[in-house]
């Protein structure tokens, strides 16, 4: 009766709240393969999945006191020092450092400035005993650590400062485990830079350069202000966004015979012009917003380079090309119109992620058991587990979220709470979970067999979608002016 019940709750959450398509028009384009998605999450029976895989054992219990003892009696206090010398993206060598030291100290093999990041770095259990580098399956942690950028000075406003030891507690426990079980199976950490900062989108990156090669799960966790998990499916938290740069060339001149020079900080106004003029033929779910960071040193010289800097939003990658193409037009009218040149760079890019119930429900389970507060038992929308979707489209795994604050994301209440006890508590909770999960993916090859069968079945619908999709943005005829 019990799994009917959580079986019903679970079909109803599929088919209604929680989905990533945020227009009526992506909700046609997706009606037959969130039908497929449902029938999917029905075969793989994911209240009774749940139950088996979180049944009780006494093994997993060890691994999750381990990584509680490790928080309890070093990480914790490591998380407030990192809390205290906030280091924002792509500077935080001294967090590193601390890191880095730790799993030196733990049986790691440790290496820094990997994919050309100064601050990211991988950290590899050695095995005792002698197993094949690539037999088991291989189980992979994010690391954070880069504080915000704010107006008093850097601030851990949310709370990547204990995402580092959360993670080690995790890696350790369960690598001293498969070393005592003498099980397969490789444990990796994974250390990226500047998750709040673009360019570069670092896990991207890093993706891009390997680092993730052959990980068979990612979890990681974050700081919330209610214990959560994602809906399984496809999205983002704050629609696909395209980063681009606009670095406009002009020639400078004096301010009395500007007709011997260009001006490119006019390039940059006449950018923003062309946008806001054609802003009502672009569908209104559509985001663009820009800043100007170089617009010219001094008033009597005519400017000779400004640089525009956009995030581009829309809530499928689909439509976000057309409105792409908008804006680089616009810069390209703006250059032909001033006399200027405009360089155009894509820098970033942050797509939709996947997120699994096969790995979303056990770890709700986990994070109830180990006393999370402030439960919504509601699924939140699908997301996946890192923010630039590059990973989490391509290897599953799931983003812990314990209630750490009463206060919101990316303010200095946070960081407070960071050194309180809701935020200790949280951490804790999301330490002990991320233990659970990465056991029973460990140990299990049948759960393991589940999470890749919902996670392919979900991919290929995430691509039978984007061919929906193309269907549903027809460019207008325009024709030759006659
Ligand atoms: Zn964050």
């Amino acid at each position: 009766m019990r799994i009917f019940v959580l079986r019903a709750f679970l079909l109803a959450a599929l088919s209604s709240a929680g989905w990533a398509q945020e227009t009526p028009t992506e909700r046609e384009a997706a009606k037959q393969v969130l039908r497929k998605m449902g029938e999917l999450e029905k075969s793989l029976d994911i209240p009774g999945l749940t139950a088996r895989v979180t049944a009780p054992n006494a093994e997993r219990d060890k691994v999750v006191a381990r990584a509680k003892e490790l928080m309890d009696s070093e990480l914790i206090r490591m998380g407030d020092a990192i809390t205290r010398a906030p280091e924002i993206g792509f500077q935080e060598d001294h967090s590193i450092k601390i890191l880095m030291d730790y799993l030196n100290q733990h049986n790691f093999v440790t290496e820094a400035g990997i994919a050309g990041l100064r601050t990211a770095f991988t950290g590899k259990y050695k095995r005792a005993g002698g197993f094949a580098a690539n037999s088991g399956p291989t189980l992979g942690i994010i690391l954070e650590y880069d504080a915000l950028r704010g107006t008093q000075g850097a601030f851990h406003g949310d709370q990547h400062s204990t995402q580092g030891p959360i993670g080690m507690a995790v890696a350790i426990a369960i690598g001293e485990y498969l070393d005592r079980a003498k099980l397969p199976g490789n444990v990796v950490v994974f250390g990226t830079p500047g998750e709040e900062m673009m360019p570069p989108a670092a896990k991207t990156q890093m993706f891009e350069a390997g680092v993730f090669k052959n990980v068979d799960v990612i979890v990681r966790s974050h700081a919330v202000t209610s214990t959560t998990r994602p809906a399984p499916g496809f999205g983002t938290c704050c629609l696909n966004i395209d980063g681009v740069k606009y670095t406009f060339s002009g020639a400078p001149a004096h301010q009395m015979t500007a007709w011997a020079g260009r001006n490119a900080l006019e390039g940059v106004i006449h950018l923003f012009e062309n946008i806001d003029s054609v802003r009502s033929n672009l569908r209104p779910e559509t985001r663009i917003q820009g800043v100007i960071p170089e617009g010219g040193a001094a008033p009597n010289v005519v400017p000779d380079r400004a640089v525009a800097d956009f995030y581009i939003r829309y809530p499928d990658a689909v439509y976000l090309a057309q409105v792409r193409e908008f804006v680089d037009n616009a810069a390209k009218a703006a250059a032909l119109s001033t006399g200027t040149k405009v360089k155009i760079e894509n820098y970033g890019r942050l797509r939709d992620g996947i997120s699994l119930a096969t790995l979303a429900e056990p770890a709700f389970f986990y994070m109830k058991k180990y006393g999370a507060t402030n439960v919504q038992e509601e699924p939140g929308k699908p997301s996946g587990f890192e923010e630039t979707g590059s990973v989490s489209s391509v290897i599953p795994g799931i983003s812990f979220s314990a209630q750490t604050s009463t206060f919101a994301n990316h303010t200095y209440e946070m960081e407070k709470d960071a050194l309180a006890e809701i935020g200790h508590h949280g951490f804790v909770v999301d330490a002990e979970s991320m233990a659970a999960l990465l056991f029973d993916f460990a140990t299990a090859a049948d759960y393991r067999a589940a999470v890749q069968q919902e996670f392919k079945g979900i991919q290929a619908l995430f691509g039978e979608y984007q061919e929906a999709l193309k269907k549903v943005y027809p460019l207008p005829n325009v024709p030759e002016p006659k």
